[in-house]
């Protein structure tokens, strides 16, 4: 099934509770504007290669886009408009005043040299800075990006449009960065977990954690996991997995990873493939990396009981509907890793204000939203008797349905 067939199908089943009128759903689930193109750039050996770059801009009933930016040889239009339509929801689920966008180029940046990277950003944001902007549409990191990609976005945006930091979220802290936005997503992921564990009456502390994905997200969510108690016993990056039943030492691979660029060959664990990580002996599953990992084919092989959706889309909907009838409980993406966003908003915030927050408000921020979005979620699957997936939809698009219908035509 592909990424936009899967999250229609979210879409639909929440519309169904929802009793959404055909006009509705289809005015909320089409995109607003979607651009595409050409990216040409000057390898270092002096050959051409044209890449294809993308951003769909979802929805703005409830403020201006926010979606991040993905490099990776997967992503395509369907990928793109998929995601963008989840940052809709996702924005509206923590009830911060955006709306939603994605974009991405299709490239491998393990092929790219620092300079053929850095030219392949700024010739993207040559093509599309005119539908950007602070009040249109800010992006952000995402698979494939990072800090010092957002540093040369708002570099090449402000060569158009003059100095204007809040163009972009996820810069670096020395660059009108906020502090705790590279750990947000990770640590939202963190704090989530141990709030359903709570919520369950359940103990963090020495539960098993497998986690897909060492890469931002991944890696964060494994340190604070740990710093709560809890074990990480499996990882995995796209070269390997590794499972270690005693807990790996996160702090030794968070080390080891950022020499060697991998959790592959670590010596402090055995060896396994990346997709036994799934099905590992574990309480919690984390998939940290690509979409629609969690599917027919695996999910009755899954022993975990709870499933954390720090990556987005990675649970196809007939995978969903097999953990529903095992009980096992999916904290779904649109809530499960809003953490980033969220910080995203607080850096917004604080560009636009010139004014620079301590690390402790950014969290204690961030923990309070993210706890009002739990909450609210909880509720919603409480009263409907729906899964919390089906719950944070209805909470996403009922604010974006009204917004909407508010403001009129
Ligand atoms: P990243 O590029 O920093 O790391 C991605 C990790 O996934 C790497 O360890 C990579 O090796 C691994 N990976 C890639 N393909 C894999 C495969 N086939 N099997 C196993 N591992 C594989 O990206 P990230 O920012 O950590 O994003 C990870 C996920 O979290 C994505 O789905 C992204 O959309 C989502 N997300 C990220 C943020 C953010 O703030 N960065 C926010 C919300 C959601």
């Amino acid at each position: 099934m592909s990424s936009l067939e899967t999250a229609n199908s979210y879409f639909e089943q929440a519309a169904d509770v929802m009793g959404l009128s055909s006009n509705m759903r289809t005015l909320l689930k089409t995109p607003l504007r979607e651009v595409k193109v050409q990216v040409a750039l000057e390898m270092d050996d002096g050959h051409i290669s044209t890449l294809i770059g993308y951003r769909v801009q979802h929805d703005k009933a409830r403020g201006p886009m926010k979606g991040g930016l993905r490099f990776h040889p997967e992503v395509d239009d369907d990928e793109v408009q998929a995601l963008a339509t989840l940052m809709s929801w996702k924005t509206a689920v923590v009830n911060i005043p955006y709306g939603g966008a994605k974009g991405g180029i299709t490239v491998d940046t393990h092929k790219l040299s620092a300079g053929e990277l850095e030219r392949v950003t700024r010739k993207f944001v040559d093509e599309i800075h005119d539908v950007i902007g602070p009040d249109k549409d800010i992006p952000a990191p995402d698979m494939g990006t990072n800090a010092q990609v957002m540093a040369w976005i708002m570099n090449q945006y402000e060569k158009f449009h003059g100095f204007n930091p809040a163009c972009v979220t996820g810069k670096p802290v020395e660059l009108h960065g906020a502090d705790g936005r590279e750990e947000a997503t990770g640590r939202g992921v963190a704090v989530l977990t141990r709030t359903l564990f709570e919520h369950q009456k359940r103990d963090l502390a020495g539960a098993r954690i497998a986690i897909q994905g060492f890469g931002n997200v991944g890696s964060f969510a494994a340190k604070f996991l740990c710093e709560m108690g809890a074990k990480v016993t499996a990882t995995s990056d796209a070269h390997g997995g590794l499972v270690n039943e005693e807990g790996i030492d996160i702090a030794e691979l968070i080390r080891y990873h950022d020499e060697h660029k991998t959790v592959k060959d670590f010596p402090g664990a055995d060896a396994v493939s990346n997709t036994e990580i799934l099905t590992a002996d574990v309480d919690v599953l984390i998939p940290a990396a690509i979409g629609g990992v969690l599917n027919a084919e695996n999910a009755r092989d899954v022993r975990a009981q709870y499933v954390i959706e720090a990556a987005n889309n990675p649970t196809e909907p007939e995978a969903d509907e097999i953990f529903e009838q095992r009980n096992i409980l999916v904290l779904p993406d649109i809530l499960a890793n809003a953490g980033g966003v969220t910080v995203s908003y607080f850096e917004w915030v604080q560009n636009r204000q010139h004014f620079r927050w301590e690390l402790d408000r950014v969290r204690s921020e961030l923990d309070r939203i993210l706890a009002a979005g739990f909450n609210r979620v909880v509720t919603i699957a409480e009263e409907k008797k729906v899964s919390l997936r089906v719950a944070a939809y209805i909470l996403g698009i009922g604010r974006v349905g009204r917004a909407t219908v508010l403001a009129g035509l």
